[in-house]
């Protein structure tokens, strides 16, 4: 017998979480927020840029307006129940609920090879996270980063432009390229390389050597490279724990399968965020998940608007952003790497560009560089 009911139930408190809130809230209705996490949702971005390079606080990282919501943090969802809609936390403590929303969010995947386990070795997802490296990199030289996505990027920007002597690792022969194609991915070398990072393409990790603390990064062809210090950006998989346990559908990327109003196979249970793999009008009805903060933050909208019965497709174009260092700042609508052509507007030379993925003549995606000025139109373009 749950000991309380609530109308709206959200489990995980972080961005798409929060905006679902938030929204609920405004419009009076009675949520219920509760997330694992020891802080109120916050914004991750300045995990790698502002609050790593010590320019912003943990404060001001905190979602703003959830005022007057009911949050539980350090609580996990244990169950869901979904014929009975019933979950139930950690502390056994059962919660009725009219509708519910699993924006549960993605982790971090971890590198199983030889000293893993070593000091020195750094993950990002969490606050707590950017404030240790922050910590730990203050006394080291070398730093070796994982990965030539987003977060080895914007990390190894931000602590070159600390001092530290940046090398990335990476399987793709150019940085970003798995986003951007190959032409945006040198053009991003080159600025990186430019500002002194090394960069390492092409190579696989094949373990870390050192005693108690990591002292080298090991590479499949035999190479060592010397590193006080690892951080590693190895991408994520969707938090489905809980949705694979509670039974609700899985999709083909890992994420829990909704329609395009963000309903998930059970009824009266939405997902957003990371772990929503919907089918997008976007993107002609295909079911795409996307990692974004924007698009959790606007996927957390459209899903308590629904909770509240608006029946709403969620067609808002996903948008991401991403700064290195103050070096270059690059926007993008758009959201699924899938082209067969691309048209380049601006100077690439001179470092204010535009990238047009095409598919056929359909725009995808449109990558913006240091505000050349075209999202806008980008956006039009790919409106459903
Ligand atoms: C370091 C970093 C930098 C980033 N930078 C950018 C950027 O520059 N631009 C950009 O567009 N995007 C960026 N992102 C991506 C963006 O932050 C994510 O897409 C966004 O946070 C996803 O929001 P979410 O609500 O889906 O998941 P999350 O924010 O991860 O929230 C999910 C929450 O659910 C909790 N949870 C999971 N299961 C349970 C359970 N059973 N019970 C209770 N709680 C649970 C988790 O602990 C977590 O707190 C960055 C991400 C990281 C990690």
């Amino acid at each position: 017998m749950a000991s309380r009911r609530v109308e709206h139930l959200i489990i995980g408190a972080g961005t798409a979480g929060g905006a679902a809130a938030r929204t609920l809230r405004d419009a009076g209705a009675e949520v219920l927020l509760v997330g694992r996490e020891l802080d109120p949702p916050y914004h991750r971005p300045p995990i790698t840029k502002g609050l790593l390079a010590g320019i912003e606080t943990r404060e001001s990282a905190f979602f703003a307006g959830l005022d007057g919501v009911e949050l539980l943090t350090r609580t996990n969802v244990m169950a869901l129940d979904t014929e009975a809609r019933v979950a139930t936390l950690q502390s056994k403590e059962e919660i009725e609920y009219g509708n519910a929303l699993l924006a549960t969010g993605a982790m971090i995947r971890r590198l199983n090879v030889d000293g893993a386990q070593l000091d020195g070795i750094h993950y990002l997802r969490a606050l707590n996270n950017a404030e240790s490296l922050r910590r730990d990199a203050e006394s080291v030289e070398h730093v070796v980063c994982v990965g030539g996505s987003y977060i080895g990027c914007e990390v190894a920007a931000t602590l070159t432009a600390l001092g530290k002597r940046c090398t990335i690792v990476m399987l793709e022969a150019e940085p970003l390229e798995r986003g951007f194609g190959a032409r945006a991915g040198r053009w991003f070398r080159e600025l990186l390389e430019g500002h002194g990072v090394e960069i390492v393409a092409e190579s696989s990790v094949s373990g870390f050597a050192g005693s108690e603390r990591v002292e080298a990064v090991q590479l499949d062809d035999g190479r060592s490279l010397p590193a006080d210090l690892v951080v590693i950006g190895a991408g994520v998989q969707p938090d489905v724990m809980l949705a694979r346990k509670s039974g609700l559908e899985i999709g083909d990327s890992g994420g829990i399968r909704c329609d395009a109003t963000l309903r998930t196979s059970a009824t009266g249970v939405y997902a957003a965020g990371d772990v929503c793999e919907y089918a997008s009008p976007v993107h002609d009805g295909r079911h795409v998940r996307i990692e974004h903060e924007d698009h959790a933050e606007r996927q957390g909208e459209t899903a308590a608007r629904n909770m509240l019965g608006a029946a709403e497709e969620h067609r808002v174009v996903p948008y991401f952003f991403s700064d290195l260092a103050d070096w270059a700042s690059l926007e993008y609508v758009g959201g699924t790497a899938q082209w067969d052509s691309e048209r380049v507007e601006g100077s690439m030379e001179e470092g204010r560009f535009s990238v047009w993925y095409l598919e056929g003549d359909r725009v995808r995606g449109v990558l913006d560089v240091n505000g050349h000025g075209d999202l806008a139109r980008g956006r039009d373009a790919l409106s459903p």
